[in-house]
């Protein structure tokens, strides 16, 4: 074997893997076919479960210093602002359990560069200049194969390659989908002198064969991410002229106040989730499994909450000796959790849904998993077994800060608990709200995984998860 994790793909889901991988200390290699990071404004709202997630992994005080709270809507017409339009429902609509409240403004290509100092802060390594073209696998591990002639050996391969996945092609799962809307949308990164930053301009379509257009101030940047829609069976012009030319068509920029364009791109909204996430050794995430329409801006965020399912649960079978079968509840778990949010995006772009509460992701759970276990007689109103472990202020501190880490945490509330084994950290306080009394097990990912009124049963579950020391036990 030349690495126990090849990891495909150095976008938002392949970076995230990697540094939980590297943290765990887990042998990971993260391969990328271009010969840099991947550039582009695209997926630019981190939500604020992707923002716990991010402060988890040591990379959100750099986030927060590299972008900055999305701007109110301004609508404009004949070149005059008619009025603010809220594009998100407002914080106070939102859970008060978090620390992170509202969607944080970076552009994707500075958080994969954040993401990419962690990962080589932590040790971890990128291989540039590495398109995989085929993969075979066998009982043991699988060989990539990349388009320079190399190829690797790995225990396990996770496709995290983008929507067009090569290696969702080369193991054969199918993507069943649709189109959310045939209509082309050019997205770009400009300069635009004499335009405000304080507002997301809005420019609704003027005529029943124009589209939309809105142009966004990225925060932390001096450029503006241009979105236009075309109806459909236009040849978009995704270059500077093209740009200038609906710009000046559709508002009353004008085209020389358009200085530079540093990215652009064309797509149509789509929603597609792939048949299964997981063949033999190898799993998909991200949008390798899983597309959306940006409307709502879910596709990074569930992205990187895939990678964070799979991290720990690579770390358990590969370095603390649980059974490989731990594996299939990343589907299990992911796989509905991504049909959800599809359905959510798709609903956001036809205006059947706001941009709220649910956008945020911390209402998502996994109550009806295999990993799930509720043994109290009575949790009724408190959080439960799959539940998302809310934040808290607790007499021993602030719960956060015991999560943080790649390590369990026995929460034991107003409770008697055993000593905790190797991996998992125990707070012993009172119970705080909207916790119950009770003992729960938060997994390295922040769900409950185990809760119960005392004990019992609690060892089983350990050895389940790769915590072979299990709890109260001497050390060998
Ligand atoms: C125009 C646009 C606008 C978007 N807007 C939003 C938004 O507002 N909010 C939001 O949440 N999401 C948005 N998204 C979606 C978001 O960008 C994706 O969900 C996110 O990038 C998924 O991350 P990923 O790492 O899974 O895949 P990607 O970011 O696609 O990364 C895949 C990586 O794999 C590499 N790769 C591909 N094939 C191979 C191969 N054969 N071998 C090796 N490497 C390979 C690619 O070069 C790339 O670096 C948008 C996407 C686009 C295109």
């Amino acid at each position: 074997m030349n690495t126990d994790v090849l990891v495909v793909g150095a976008g938002p889901t392949g970076l995230t893997l990697g540094i939980d991988l590297a943290r765990r200390g887990v042998d990971a290699l993260v391969v990328e076919r271009g010969e840099g990071l991947t550039p582009g404004s695209r997926g630019k709202g981190l939500q604020p479960r992707t923002q716990e997630v991010f402060d988890d992994l040591g990379v959100i005080d750099a986030l927060r210093a590299a972008g900055g709270p999305y701007p109110v809507g301004m609508i404009w017409r004949d070149g005059e602002p008619q009025g603010e339009h809220r594009m998100m429902d407002a914080d106070e609509d939102t859970d008060e359990d978090s620390p992170y409240l509202l969607p944080l403004m970076v552009p994707q290509w500075r958080t994969q560069e954040v993401l990419y100092a962690r990962l080589t802060e932590l040790g971890g390594k990128v291989a540039f200049g590495h398109e995989l073209v085929g993969l075979e696998q066998d009982a043991d591990g699988v060989t990539a194969r990349f388009a320079n002639g190399s190829s690797v050996r790995a225990r396990y391969l996770v496709a995290a390659d983008g929507g067009r996945s090569a290696v969702r092609r080369a193991v054969g799962i199918g993507m069943t989908g649709e189109t959310v809307d045939p209509n082309p949308v050019l997205v770009a990164d400009v300069r635009i002198t004499g335009l405000g930053r304080a507002y997301w301009h809005i420019f609704p379509p003027r005529g029943e064969d124009a589209g939309y257009l809105a142009i966004c101030p990225l925060a932390g940047r001096d450029e503006f991410q241009l979105v236009a829609q075309f109806p459909d069976g236009t040849e978009v012009d995704t270059g500077l002229e093209g740009v200038r030319r609906v710009a000046a068509e559709r508002t009353h920029i004008a085209p020389a106040d358009i200085t530079t364009l540093s990215w652009s791109s064309e797509f149509r909204p789509r929603a597609a989730l792939a048949d299964r996430f997981r063949a033999g050794r190898v799993l998909l995430a991200g949008d390798a499994a899983h597309v959306h329409s940006p409307a709502g801006g879910q596709g990074l965020n569930t992205s990187v909450q895939d990678a964070y399912n799979l991290g720990w649960k690579l770390g358990a079978v590969l370095r603390d000796g649980a059974a490989a079968d731990l594996l299939d509840t990343y589907e299990e778990e992911r796989r509905p959790i991504a049909a959800h949010v599809l359905g959510l995006s798709t609903a956001i772009h036809r205006a059947e849904a706001r941009r709220g509460r649910a956008t945020r992701q911390l209402g998502l759970g996994y109550p009806d998993s295999s990993l799930t276990e509720e043994t109290r007689t009575d949790p009724a109103g408190a959080v439960r077994a799959g539940d998302r472990a809310p934040d808290a202020e607790c007499d021993t501190g602030r719960l956060f800060d015991a999560f943080r880490g790649p390590h369990w945490t026995l929460l034991a509330l107003d409770t008697e608990a055993p000593a905790p084994g190797e991996g998992v950290r125990l707070v012993h306080a009172s119970t705080p709200k909207p916790y119950g009394k009770g003992l729960l097990l938060i997994r390295p990912d922040g769900y409950v995984g185990w809760a119960g009124d005392c004990a019992a049963g609690l060892d089983a579950y350990l050895t389940r998860v790769g915590l072979s020391r299990p709890l109260g036990r001497e050390i060998p």
